[in-house]
């Protein structure tokens, strides 16, 4: 495909974020160009698939204007429902709560995503790397050759590395950032809960993050972690700690000790929330790539989309000039900025106690499983965090 000289937007990155920003641009009446440096769309996969029920998402962001897939998609994308989520402390003492939602073929859903934004009118443009972004004007670099475009503004959803947002001085300091390494495999012959999900936490296995198991329906699961970096032992990557995890946790490995690995999956995860700046008179960052993930669980894809929403409909209205797009990020904000902020507290303040695991399975005692599902959703109930402080402070 040639793309035409200009657009009204360019979105660079058909994630959840690209796909639901050009869906909802395209509707708004915009040109939109979405492109994607993947062969195909959403392959590889950097992701575990959870996606909480729309009435879940609800009830943590009341305030969002949730994109219509979040609540409605095909179930050609589902793998399998979930019902409950278990949190396993170092312990063992297992604490579980209800939740509705299902574990996504994410390369079907992301596909299914920027169908719809093509449905709209939005021109897509797949295996096309951005490899330059000069004011508005977008060097590209792919399959159907190499192009400079013009657009009225760019739409930055090009996850945790966003060049849009290096670009347009939108990233965050480096010294700011705090991200989690995520290694994960889908594998077959696993003995598991069909439709639970399973988080496990302690230093030894999982430093600075938990460890999952995510049914994908029959025997199949996505088993993984997330760690910190600076909370690891000196030397011990990313994938020993799974291995570890998968071999020796007392719980776990009785469940994995015939698994076949199928897939190996991995990915950062930004976890220090958004930049003071999101937007300029000309660009937009969404998704991760502005750190709309929720920190306490890194669960990015329905603030990618919510985002998305803004982000498209905003670039819209400005393209029409109806707006300033700086108006995006007054918008995001006053839907889900203070949860997000709430989240990096939460997660700064479990950063704490996930050093030692005696200090975890003393928090996670004295923490309900309904405080549990609201906190590691990215609230911080008042009791909670006064007893995680209080128990932060013994330590010392
Ligand atoms: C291992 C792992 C497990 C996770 N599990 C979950 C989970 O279970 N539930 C959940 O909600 N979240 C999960 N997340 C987070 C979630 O995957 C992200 O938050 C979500 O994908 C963000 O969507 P996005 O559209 O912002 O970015 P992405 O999905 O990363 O999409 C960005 C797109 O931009 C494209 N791109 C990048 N640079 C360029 C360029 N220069 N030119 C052209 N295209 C470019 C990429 O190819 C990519 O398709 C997980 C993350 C990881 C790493």
């Amino acid at each position: 495909m040639i793309p035409e000289a200009s657009y009204d937007l360019i979105v660079v990155g058909a994630g959840p974020a690209g796909s639901t920003a050009a869906l909802y641009a395209a509707r708004g009446g915009a040109s939109v160009l979405l492109l994607d440096k993947k062969r195909e769309i959403g392959n590889p996969i950097q992701c575990a698939g959870f996606l909480p029920d729309a009435s879940e998402v609800k009830a943590l962001l009341p305030d969002a204007d949730l994109p219509e897939a979040l609540i409605i998609y095909p179930d050609s994308c589902m793998l399998q429902t979930i019902k409950t989520q278990r949190i396993i402390p170092p312990n063992c003492n297992v604490k579980e709560f209800a939740v509705k939602g299902a574990v996504l073929d994410r390369r079907r859903y992301d596909q299914f995503l920027a169908e719809q934004a093509a449905g709209a009118g939005a021109e897509l443009m797949i295996k096309t790397r951005v490899t330059k972004v000069e004011g508005t004007t977008v060097e590209t670099s792919g399959i159907f050759g190499k192009h400079k475009i013009k657009a009225k503004a760019v739409i930055g959803a090009d996850g945790p590395n966003s060049l849009v947002a290096k670009s347009k001085g939108l990233a965050m300091k480096p010294e700011l950032k705090e991200t989690s390494v995520a290694i994960e495999y889908q594998v077959r012959n696993v003995d598991i809960d069909p439709d639970a999900l399973e988080m496990y936490f302690g230093k030894d296995y999982v430093p600075g993050g938990y460890a999952w198991i995510f049914p994908e329906g029959g025997d199949r699961a996505n088993v993984g972690i997330g760690i910190r970096n600076g909370m690891a032992e000196k030397g011990v990557s990313a994938k020993e700690y799974l291995h570890r995890f998968m071999k020796d946790h007392p719980m776990a490995s009785s469940k994995l000790k015939n698994s076949v690995i199928m897939n190996v999956i991995a990915g950062i995860i930004p976890v220090n929330g958004a930049p003071a700046k999101t937007a300029t008179e000309d660009s937009l960052i969404v998704g991760d790539a502005a750190g709309h993930i929720i920190a306490t669980n890194g669960g990015g894809i329905p603030p990618a989309m919510i985002a998305g929403k803004i982000a498209g409909e905003t670039a819209a209205e400005f393209a029409a000039g109806k707006c300033k797009l700086e108006e995006y990020d007054r918008r995001w904000r006053a839907q889900f900025g203070s949860a997000l902020e709430t989240s990096v507290q939460a997660r700064q303040i479990m950063d704490g106690i996930m050093k030692s695991d005696a200090l975890m399975n003393a928090a996670f005692k004295f923490i309900s499983p309904e405080q549990m599902k609201v906190m590691q959703c990215g609230k911080l109930p008042g009791p909670v965090k006064l007893g995680l402080q209080a128990l932060s402070r013994g330590k010392k």
